[in-house]
């Protein structure tokens, strides 16, 4: 049973260590990213008021994205535990979801932020390929699909993400700098952190992460 965050910058590979974590301790990994953009996908009102948030490298509004995690977290498959990846991303939002947990005496285990330097984020971002049907993330140097433009795993056609052009890029990390950094302190407060960088082979990331994670919660 494990119930934590992935914090950090974007780029910072929260996704590719959140599908191996999760696999790893058996929960679901539940992203808030993900969900809009398979709301924008689908066309429905959520996807909808999210697109031009998204689209623009904003958050989307709190009152939006907090209703949408508690209902995610009411599915029968966080009984075990959750891995969220991308939220919370203010402080509104963390305050949100610890009163959310506190109610249901199922308080978080532990927050792991990924650290990465600026210079090596804008790499990885600009050459980020995403499946358009299940999500995956590639780099078009740093973690090569098998074929070229298509998912390992679903055989998905890989896009560039509209928020991954350079203009976007830029200002989705000065909102990160400015509104998630701020809760990387919150958690330390609470003693709920755990830090480590994020660079280097994947797989070797994945290790460091799970033994820091069991420390953690021994
Ligand atoms: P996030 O979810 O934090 O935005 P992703 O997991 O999508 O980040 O990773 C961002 C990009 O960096 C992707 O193209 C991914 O393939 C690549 N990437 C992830 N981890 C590493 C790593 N350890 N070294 C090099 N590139 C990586
Ligand atoms: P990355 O993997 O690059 O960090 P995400 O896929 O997590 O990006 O998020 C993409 C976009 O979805 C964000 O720029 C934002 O518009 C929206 N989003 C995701 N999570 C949240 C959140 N917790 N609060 C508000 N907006 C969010
Ligand atoms: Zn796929």
């Amino acid at each position: 049973l494990m119930r934590f965050i992935l914090v950090g910058p974007p780029g910072a590979g929260k996704g590719t260590q959140a599908v191996h974590l999760a696999t790893h301790f058996g929960i679901p990994h539940i992203s808030t990213g993900d969900i809009f953009r398979a709301n924008l996908k689908e066309g429905t009102p959520l996807g909808l008021k999210a697109k031009e948030y998204m689209d623009a490298g904003n958050l989307v509004p709190d009152e939006v994205t907090n209703e949408m995690v508690k209902d995610r977290l009411t599915h029968d498959d966080v009984a075990n535990g959750f891995l969220l990846d991308g939220y919370p991303r203010n402080v509104v939002q963390a305050g949100v979801l610890r009163a959310y947990l506190a109610e249901k005496s199922t308080p978080l285990d532990a927050v792991l932020e990924l650290s990465v330097e600026d210079s090596e984020i804008i790499a990885r971002l600009s050459g980020r390929r995403t499946c358009k049907e299940c999500s995956a993330s590639y780099h078009i140097q740093f973690n090569k699909p098998q074929v070229d433009g298509k998912c390992d795993k679903c055989g998905g056609e890989l896009i560039q993400r509209e928020d991954d052009k350079e203009a976007v890029i830029k200002h989705r990390l000065d909102v990160y700098a400015e509104q998630t950094a701020p809760i990387v302190s919150f958690y330390r407060e609470e003693g709920l952190l755990i830090s480590m960088a994020a660079t280097g082979d994947v797989d070797e990331i994945t290790q460091r992460a799970i033994s820091a994670l069991k420390t953690a919660v021994a």
